[in-house]
């Protein structure tokens, strides 16, 4: 704040000096590829923790950070959205949690609109899955440059040029690793540094520490005596640096922040190996946060007055406090806690008295946050996601878009006097962004289908008619998975096809659904002119 002493250009200037050190991203990947670990790691290496797994050692080296949501999960009808704050040498580093396994959701993409970066963690061993492949898409559909980390190199798994193959072949992304692994898969000794044109700069060499539960001591070596130490397998690694250079595979800055090529680096989240070097090159690499353009198109700059977008609101996380969470992103200005900011949706005054980092069970109060930064807003019963706060210069930034649903399930109430509440409970948690609602006249307004990206998104709807507005709910699964938006004409030409339905979505896009590609290739083959375009994600 300005103080009566501080010259006045000294607060945009400290301001624009936080921007710049700030970092904030999330983990893409597969559930076990080993984003809990990695997030153990980074935390150790940033100082945060003192030793993986020592959070509640249960037997072994388990339980990690991350892993306190499951207590959340156990609850029923939680979705813990988190983000892990840190400072790591001059920078501030924010690590916003993708809900994976049983709670992905839509809320797992959301999380992409609140980061500048992506960290794409893959198994060494099984490569590019099914998870990995619907968030990188939705990264890539945001331009959100993706950094490429190759996890478990200390088990056996591919050919380290095999993986970056994979790459390539499934998502047209060029890998342009910054460091080679010195041993195969399961053999990980160290890592070679690559300079320009694929020389090799440096050896890293890492030393196991006992359960991979504290840093591991690094030497520092030059390629000559990397030659005298590791001999032949090093060799492999310079040569291998070789022919991806030869395969015009090095790091390009402009086409890394454009989405076309992704950094790569082969690490042992366990072992903590390779750690350090993905944090430095979130710090090297990775942008810090940058304006946004509102829903007019003007741009409104990181050093402009406050403005944040809200990317998540989870309700009922903590059953003792019956609270309501709202994630925002701060996008421009100082966030003071306490301030008083307008709600863009309503107009309505928002005050922030009850700011939060909320990282599992951990809750802290936040006084001031900056652009790239994550802060929780409890009460926030207004609040959905897409929507703006904003102080002093009025902005509304464009709605989060809704993505490709791939579950789909009628809801009735129990018993039909009821009707009222549940038509609004339904409306309710529509506008929330809980669940996609879909309707046409066939089915009728008692029993909307819900549409949703994770199976969970609909018991939160169930167990929140219920406790909320005192509901009792019948939800049937239907057949489908999959989404194509259409358009009217085609609308009615499908609307015939067995096997396929077509609903209007509360934000007016017609969707059609099917049950599994097989038919909508059949369909696609059978009428070749009708609209059946991909939503994003999944698609
Ligand atoms: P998540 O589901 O992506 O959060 O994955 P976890 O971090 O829970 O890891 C899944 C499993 O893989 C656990 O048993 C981890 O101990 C293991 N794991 C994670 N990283 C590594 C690694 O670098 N090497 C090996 N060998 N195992 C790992």
């Amino acid at each position: 704040m300005t103080s009566p002493t501080t010259p006045t250009d000294t607060v945009p200037r400290r301001l624009a000096e936080e921007v710049a050190r700030r970092r904030t991203f999330a983990v893409i990947s597969h559930p076990d590829a080993g984003k809990s670990t990695l997030t153990e790691a980074l935390a150790l290496h940033a100082k945060v923790i003192s030793e993986a797994g020592a959070i509640h050692g249960k037997s072994g080296r388990k339980s990690t950070v991350s892993d306190w949501m499951e207590m959340e999960k156990a609850r029923g009808i939680s979705v813990s959205s988190t983000a892990l704050q840190f400072e790591y040498g001059d920078c501030v580093i924010n690590l916003v949690d993708t809900p994976g396994h049983s709670d992905f959701s839509e809320d797992t993409y959301r999380v992409l609109t609140a980061v500048d970066a992506a960290v794409m963690l893959i198994d060494a061993a099984k490569g590019l899955e099914p998870q990995t492949l619907k968030l990188f898409q939705v990264a890539r559909d945001r331009g959100i440059p993706v950094i490429t980390v190759i996890n478990k190199w200390d088990r056996p798994g591919q050919a380290p040029l095999e993986l970056l193959d994979e790459i390539v072949d499934r998502i047209g992304l060029t890998p342009t690793p910054l460091f080679l692994p010195v041993g195969i898969a399961g053999d990980f000794r160290g890592l070679l540094r690559r300079g320009e044109e694929g020389t090799a700069t440096e050896y890293i060499h890492f030393t196991r520490t006992a359960g991979g539960a504290t840093i591991a001591p690094e030497e520092s070596y030059t390629p000559e005596q990397a030659l005298q130490r590791e001999g032949d397998v090093w060799v492999t690694a310079a040569e291998e640096s070789e022919l991806l250079s030869a395969a015009g595979q090095d790091h390009d800055e402009e086409l890394f922040l454009a989405g076309h090529t992704s950094p790569v680096i082969y690490a042992s989240a366990m072992l903590n190996f390779g750690v350090r070097q993905i944090l430095d090159t979130l710090v090297e690499l990775a942008p810090p946060p940058h304006g946004r353009k509102d829903v007019n198109g003007n741009p409104r700059g990181t050093t402009d007055p406050f403005s944040a977008v809200i990317f998540k609101v989870q309700a009922g996380m903590d059953t003792a406090h019956r609270d309501r969470l709202a994630f925002m992103r701060v996008v421009s200005g100082e966030f003071e806690r306490g301030m008083v900011v307008t709600h863009a949706q309503t107009g309505r005054p928002f005050a922030t008295k009850y700011a939060l980092t909320v990282f599992g069970r951990e809750r802290t109060t936040v006084d001031t946050a900056y652009p790239g930064d994550v802060v929780g807003l409890v009460n926030a019963n207004a609040l959905a996601p897409g929507h703006t706060l904003y102080a002093e210069k009025k902005v509304e930034y464009p709605p989060i878009p809704s993505f490709a649903p791939e579950h789909f399930a009628t809801l009735r109430a129990h018993t039909a006097d009821k009707y009222k509440q549940f038509r609004k409970a339904i409306d309710q948690l529509d506008s929330e962004g809980v669940v996609q609602v879909l309707r046409n006249d066939l089915r009728g307004d008692a029993s909307p289908v819900l549409a949703a990206v994770g199976p969970m998104q609909f018991e939160v709807v169930t167990a929140r008619m219920l406790s909320e507005y005192s509901v009792k709910t019948h939800l049937d699964r239907l057949p489908y998975s999959l989404a194509r938006r259409t358009d009217p004409e085609s609308a009615v030409e499908l609307a015939r096809q067995r096997g396929v339905e077509v609903f209007t979505r509360t934000d007016g896009v017609l969707l059609a659904l099917f049950g599994d590609k097989w038919k909508l290739a059949y369909v696609q083959k059978e009428l070749p002119n009708l609209t059946l375009e991909p939503l994003v994600a999944g698609a």
